[in-house]
């Protein structure tokens, strides 16, 4: 069994206590916090209760990966809002899981104004 040392309580731990960041040809990468503290870190974040595996941690997941694939190239911003069609530049607009986070890349791309309104009645400070 592999085992990982906990960055933040420092305890060694079997891997699968570990949420895999990312599965690559090199095997699974692995978050440097085991669950109990990166469940406990989210939480002090939030300041609210935390679901593990919940819709909260699929949305945060889902959202890094939409970051990263922006990064390199692989998902390529438009210069409109898909909602409003206002000509905006690509790091003005903001990526929108409208079909849920199952898939990271399934977004649309809403200027800041239309992504809030696409939210509602969630508040602001729950967008994906
Ligand atoms: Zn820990
Ligand atoms: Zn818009
Ligand atoms: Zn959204």
């Amino acid at each position: 069994m592999k085992q990982k040392v906990c960055k933040d309580c420092g305890r060694l731990r079997a891997v699968s206590e570990f949420y895999v960041k990312r599965v690559n040809s090199n095997g699974k990468r692995y978050y440097a916090r085991c669950k109990t503290c990166y469940n406990k870190w989210t939480y002090i974040r939030h300041g609210r209760e935390y679901v593990k595996d919940g819709e909260a941690f699929k949305r945060r997941q889902a959202r890094d990966d939409l970051k990263k694939a922006v990064k390199s190239g692989r998902i390529k911003k438009p210069t409109t809002c898909s909602s409003c069609g206002r000509y905006l530049p690509p790091e003005k607009l903001e990526g929108h899981h409208e079909n849920g986070y199952g898939n990271p890349f399934d977004v649309v791309f809403l200027c800041r104004t239309c992504h809030v309104l696409r939210h509602k009645p969630p508040l602001p400070g729950q967008l994906a």
